[in-house]
């Protein structure tokens, strides 16, 4: 869940990327009341492009590149288990030891689809 507004609690409708003396920060903002015609809304920042969380990039509809991947990600004992077995060591199930690994093969499965789902794809769509 993306911070809510500092000035009234509502959530925001919208963010997006606004550039500040050359660094990108996300914006949230909320509509607020119109004034004269003109909409006016309350606006706070959720920090800069770069450190912002994957619920943030994914509502921010904007395709993962490079630089605005996190620099580190954490992964659990499963998951480097997963990784070793399956984009290491390429195993099948056929060839895989579950007593070698302390882990069955669906628990592997579930640690690899846990992990995939923590690497944004790095590539522009
Ligand atoms: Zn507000």
């Amino acid at each position: 869940m993306v911070r809510p507004c500092p000035k009234c609690g509502k959530e925001a409708e919208r963010i997006f990327i606004r550039t500040i003396k050359g660094r990108k920060y996300v914006i949230a903002r909320h509509y607020v009341t119109s004034v004269r015609g003109k909409p006016r809304y309350h606006e706070w920042s959720l920090g800069p492009l770069e450190r912002a969380p994957p619920e943030v990039l994914s509502q921010l509809k904007i395709p993962h590149e490079i630089s605005e991947l996190p620099a580190t990600i954490t992964l659990t004992r499963e998951e480097m288990i997963a990784f070793h077995v399956k984009a290491v060591s390429r195993m099948t199930k056929a060839r895989y030891k579950p007593e070698k690994y302390g882990l069955s093969w669906e628990e592997l499965e579930q640690a690899w689809q846990s992990l995939k789902s923590k690497i944004p794809n790095p590539v522009k769509r």
